[in-house]
C-alpha cells in the first residue's frame, strides 16, 4: 500500500509517521510514504501558493494550480491499473471510521490532499478529488494531522502490520462493540485484583466474560453503537427463527 500526501508541511507527516508500528511497517517495506510539497509546484520564486477569497472575507485560500501540477506529477509515478482514491481532509467531509478504513485498505495507493488556511480552491477539488472525509466535528489548522490519522489507522490493516493479525480483528469497532477491559502483570495493583476469571485458563468462560464485558462497556459509553448492535441481534434472531 503507498501513502501519497500532498502537504505544506510534508517533514510533519514523515517525521509522525517515522515512529512504532508506522515506522516499523515504513522500515520492512509494507508500506510507503510520499509526502509532496505542494510549494515545489509553486510558479513563484518565493513559493507562494495562496491568495484571498474572491467574494472577501478573512484568510487565505491555496490555489488551485500548484495542487493541480502535484497531483498530475503523483499520477505520473503511479503504475497504470493501480486502484486509487484521493481524498481530501476537510471538516466537511463524511466522518472517518473504521468502516471507511476497511474500505480505504482496498486501493493500491492513496493520495491524500491537506488543505490549510481557509482550504483549497474548489475548482481543483472538484477535479480531481474522489472522497471528502473528515476526522471530527472541530476544525484544525491544516490536514496535516486528519491525514496521518487516516493513514495509522489505514496502514494498520495491511497484512503483516501489526505483529499478530488477530489483535485488528478483535478490537473496538471491528464489530459493533467496544472492546472488554484489559489488565496485565501484576495481579494486583493498588488493591484492585484481576478478574479471577483470566486466570482460570478456561478458555470459554474467559471469551463469554469477555463479550459480556464489551456489551456493557457500549452500554455504557456508546449509546448509539449499543442500539446498532441490540438492533443486529434481533435482526439475527428474526433470520435463524
Ligand atoms: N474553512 C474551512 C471550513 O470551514 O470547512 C476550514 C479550513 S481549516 C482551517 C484548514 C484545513 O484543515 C482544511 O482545508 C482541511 O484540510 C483541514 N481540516 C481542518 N479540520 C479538519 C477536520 N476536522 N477533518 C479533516 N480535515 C480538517
Amino acid at each position: 500500500m503507498q501513502f501519497h500526501v500532498m502537504t505544506l508541511f510534508p517533514e510533519m507527516i514523515a517525521q509522525g509517521l517515522a515512529n512504532s508500528i508506522t515506522g516499523r511497517a515504513l522500515r520492512e517495506k509494507l508500506i510507503s510514504l510520499n509526502c509532496v510539497n505542494i510549494r515545489d509546484y509553486s510558479d513563484n520564486r518565493h513559493g507562494k501558493v495562496d491568495d484571498y477569497s474572491y467574494g472577501g472575507g478573512a484568510g487565505m485560500l491555496i490555489q488551485a494550480e500548484p495542487v493541480y501540477q502535484c497531483y498530475q506529477n503523483l499520477l505520473s509515478q503511479i503504475p497504470d491499473g493501480h486502484k486509487k482514491r484521493v481524498i481530501y481532509v476537510t471538516p466537511q467531509g463524511r466522518p472517518f471510521c473504521q468502516e471507511i478504513a476497511e474500505e480505504l485498505v482496498k486501493n493500491d495507493d492513496l493520495i491524500f490532499l491537506c488543505g490549510h488556511y481557509e482550504g483549497v480552491d474548489e475548482r481543483v477539488l472538484e477535479e480531481i478529488v474522489t472522497d471528502y472525509v473528515s476526522i471530527g466535528d472541530y476544525v484544525l489548522t491544516g490536514g496535516e494531522l486528519p491525514a496521518m490519522v487516516m493513514i495509522d489507522t489505514i496502514a494498520r490493516l495491511v497484512d503483516g502490520v501489526l505483529g499478530n493479525d488477530a489483535s485488528a480483528e478483535i478490537e473496538s469497532f471491528h464489530g459493533k462493540l467496544l472492546e472488554y477491559p484489559q489488565f496485565t502483570r501484576p495481579e494486583v495493583w493498588h488493591d484492585k485484583a484481576v478478574p479471577s476469571v483470566l486466570l482460570s485458563g478456561d478458555a470459554a468462560r474467559i471469551r463469554s466474560w469477555r463479550i459480556k464485558e464489551s456489551i456493557q462497556r457500549t452500554r455504557e459509553r456508546r449509546e448509539d453503537l449499543y442500539r446498532d448492535y441490540c438492533r443486529l441481534v434481533q435482526l439475527e434472531e428474526i433470520l435463524l427463527r
